[in-house]
């Protein structure tokens, strides 16, 4: 493959800033909304915390549909590998809590 220099421009056509991915412009306006939302998470909005469970249930029920394989649950939810891991970070889910949710739902199968 051949070397392509990286654009020196941010999407919307402005140079970036040294060694960033935005513009000055579109920095600041990123950084507004995620100073607000980090607010509104310690505020524990009524927004963030329906986010959030809406976040939990989409991603056990992928990783349950997996059995638990990860990589595969990223692929039926059409992101990267690495989003589910952040995502399940994000929403207070650990490793463990996943696979007793994938035990205790394979056990109810099992008795139905
Ligand atoms: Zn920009």
């Amino acid at each position: 493959m051949k070397y392509r220099a990286p654009n020196p421009n941010c999407k919307c056509g402005q140079p970036r800033r040294p060694h960033g991915r935005y513009c000055q412009a579109c920095h600041a306006a990123k950084q507004k909304v995620y100073r607000a939302r980090m607010r509104a998470e310690i505020k524990g909005s009524v927004y963030a915390e329906a986010v959030r469970k809406a976040k939990m249930r989409i991603l056990l029920a992928a990783i349950r549909e997996e059995r638990g394989n990860l990589c595969a649950a990223a692929v039926r939810l059409g992101v990267h590998r690495n989003t589910i891991s952040r995502a399940m970070r994000e929403v207070g889910l650990t490793a463990q809590q996943v696979k007793q949710y994938i035990r205790e739902d394979a056990l109810k199968k099992e008795a139905a």
